[in-house]
């Protein structure tokens, strides 16, 4: 069973919790405040590789395309 990482957004609290794949985005209570406003957060793993994907790729073409198709350098 994978383990997830939670953050309560009234306390702070982050907090890990065993749960099925079906389970992981349910509501789930906070271990300090017992709120239900939690969310899952993301993992370390796929917010750094995102950011190194996205600096990498803006150095090739030119000042005027910003990711889509740009005419004055067909890139
Ligand atoms: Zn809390």
């Amino acid at each position: 069973m994978p383990l997830y990482e939670y953050i309560c957004q009234d306390c702070g609290n982050r907090f890990d919790s065993l749960r099925s794949y079906s389970q992981a985005d349910h509501p789930i209570a906070c271990t300090i405040c017992y709120s239900q406003h939690t969310k899952r957060a993301l993992s370390v793993f796929n917010a750094h590789s995102g950011g190194r994907v996205i600096a990498g790729d803006n150095h090739q073409g030119c000042s005027g395309c910003s990711g889509g198709s740009c005419s004055s350098c067909n890139h």
